[in-house]
């Protein structure tokens, strides 16, 4: 019986432990971003109590990365004190940029989440202006002891599995891994995707380094039909989350636009970050900083997408490409853009990665431009053309292959290979836009680590959720 006894003040004992420290609940705030191109407005939607405690890591409750195109401050009223700061990107913000922005309005669904307050509190939303400095687009008094904060708990979508426990979720990186297109009989199927893909994941630096500092979980809603839909080929399915490839008119991208049931479901995980996979084979992904990343887990290419794409997510990482069409209009002036890992070049003096850069590399630094503009052109040809007359995916795997190792032979010549510099060429601009390295995982699909610049931003990250 003593036994018995002990082993359950020892099953008990992290939970009190928990309770003497007052964690406190986690509060979001679910609003409506609506607008276009030219006009937006915010809208509240809810507030609700989440059902899990607040995850985050108390010494670090300010943001000082600089990341997202906006970010967020709960500020307490009585002593104007900032309680908590984020930056973010959201799907509202790459969509104003499309032609599609210019002709309708639309509305998304967007969500705020930190610890909730003991007392009233303003929360402050900043957007970046035109010279990237943030300026509040939207305010709101928030009072915890409102009576229409919705305390109560959205339906359970199914057990939450722990994939890796490194310890309390206040000094760690919480990991939520969610399944979509995952019939209940294929719960097994997205345990096994979860599984390989954690692995690649962190056998790539820096998070191999840096694995310790995570939590990793899962969650998978069961799907009444397996898949997700695919428009372009006119498949539609009302799967959990939502997740949809053909975002924007781009085949390979895929997004959810169902805010509400994506925070619901992942309100049952204690989370940061959130990587959804995807139950499909045709190449797709996406990521938007702060919000969540997608992987088609059956795509032969899904080790590549999955970490490009949490790259996105994770750290705000630009897209270092620039030969695919993506749906976003050119930027019209160069300025200094806010994500880490590309620039303008407008002053190499005050290059954000200077310390990186040996003396002697040369400004901007030589590479075999134009071998790979036009052999990337063939590519995309053929790549429109098997997409157009609906090619099984082999053919397009086949491809990829061919290009890959066309780049790698490419980009590993020349001087300056690996070193870091300022190469033309990055975020969808082939001229004005510089890259830190010839090749990372943000540029192509070769076999290479993130480059310097995306390493560092990444474990900038890791630190906020992380470090004391
Ligand atoms: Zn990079």
């Amino acid at each position: 019986m003593i036994t018995k006894f002990l082993l359950a003040l020892l099953i008990l004992m992290p939970v009190m432990t928990l309770n003497t420290l007052a964690v406190p609940r986690t509060m979001r705030i679910d609003y409506y971003h609506t607008g276009n191109a030219a006009h937006e407005v915010f809208s509240l939607d809810r507030i609700v109590i989440e059902p899990l405690p607040w995850p985050g890591n108390p010494a670090r409750v300010i943001d000082r990365t600089n990341l997202g195109k906006y970010c967020f401050e709960v500020i307490d009223q009585a002593t104007s004190q900032v309680l908590y700061s984020r930056g973010f990107s959201s799907i509202y913000g790459e969509w104003e940029t499309t032609e599609e922005a210019k002709t309708i309005h639309r509305t998304f669904s967007e969500s705020l989440r930190f610890a909730a307050p003991q007392n009233p509190v303003r929360v402050v939303l900043k957007k970046r202006d035109p010279h990237n400095a943030f300026q509040e687009v939207w305010s709101l008094v928030v009072n915890p002891k409102d009576r229409f904060i919705d305390t109560s708990a959205p339906a359970q979508p199914g057990p939450l599995r722990t994939f890796q426990n490194n310890g309390d979720s206040a000094s760690k990186v919480d990991l939520l891994i969610v399944g979509d297109g995952y019939t209940a009989e294929e719960a097994e199927k997205f345990n096994k995707d979860a599984l390989r893909l954690i692995e690649i994941l962190f056998a790539t630096s820096p998070f191999k380094e840096r694995r310790s500092d995570f939590n990793v979980w899962g969650l998978c809603p069961p799907a009444a039909e397996s898949g997700i839909s695919r428009p372009s080929t006119g498949i539609h399915r009302r799967s959990p989350l939502g997740v949809t490839y053909d975002a924007f008119g781009s085949e390979r991208y895929a997004l959810t636009f169902d805010n509400r049931a994506f925070r619901d479901i992942a309100s049952f995980a204690p989370y940061e970050f959130v990587e959804i996979l995807v139950n499909g084979q045709t190449y797709g992904g996406g990521g938007i900083f702060g919000l969540y990343s997608t992987v088609a887990a059956d795509s032969l290419w899904a080790p590549y997408i999955f970490v490009h794409e949490f790259g996105h997510h994770f750290a705000g990482l630009a897209d270092e490409y620039y030969t695919s069409p993506v749906a976003y209009a050119p930027a019209t002036e160069r300025i200094e853009p806010w994500e880490p890992n590309v620039t303008a070049l407008l002053d190499a003096a005050s290059l954000k990665w200077k310390d990186l850069i040996s003396a002697d590399t040369p400004l901007p630094t030589p590479w075999e431009k134009e071998a790979f503009e036009k052999y990337s052109r063939e590519i995309q040809q053929k790549r429109s053309q098997l997409r157009a007359e609906r090619r099984p995916e082999k053919e397009m795997d086949a491809l990829f292959r061919e290009e890959k190792e066309h780049d790698s032979h490419v980009l590993s010549s020349g001087k300056y290979p690996a070193k870091v510099g300022a190469f033309e060429g990055a975020m969808y601009e082939a001229k004005g836009y510089y890259r830190p390295q010839a090749d990372c995982i943000m540029f192509t699909r070769d076999d290479v680590p993130f480059c310097a610049v995306c390493r560092r931003a990444l474990e900038g990250v890791i630190d906020l959720y992380s470090r004391k």
